[in-house]
């Protein structure tokens, strides 16, 4: 994050309250450098508040879902 468009930024800004919040921390994430990174890490460590990566708390369940939808269907086929 120290590299991230985020730095400087208040952290307040994303942990926002309402979507309008929402957007705006994704806006400042657009483009971001550790993108990938910062998503990863929120997504192993379960973090369920803020926006990371880009990703609001909703995005983030439905990409763990989507992960572990993935891996049961894989060990359904294997
Ligand atoms: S993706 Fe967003 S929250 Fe993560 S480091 Fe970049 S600007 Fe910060």
């Amino acid at each position: 994050m120290a590299e991230g468009n985020c730095a400087g930024q208040a952290p307040d800004l994303f942990f926002p309250s309402d979507g309008v919040g929402v957007e705006v921390a994704k806006k400042v994430c657009i483009g971001c450098p550790s993108t990938e990174a910062c998503l990863e890490y929120a997504l192993t460590y379960r973090i369920e508040h803020g926006v990371w990566g880009g990703c609001s708390e909703r995005q983030r369940r439905r990409i763990l879902k989507a992960r572990r939808l993935a891996v049961q269907s894989e060990a359904v086929n294997a």
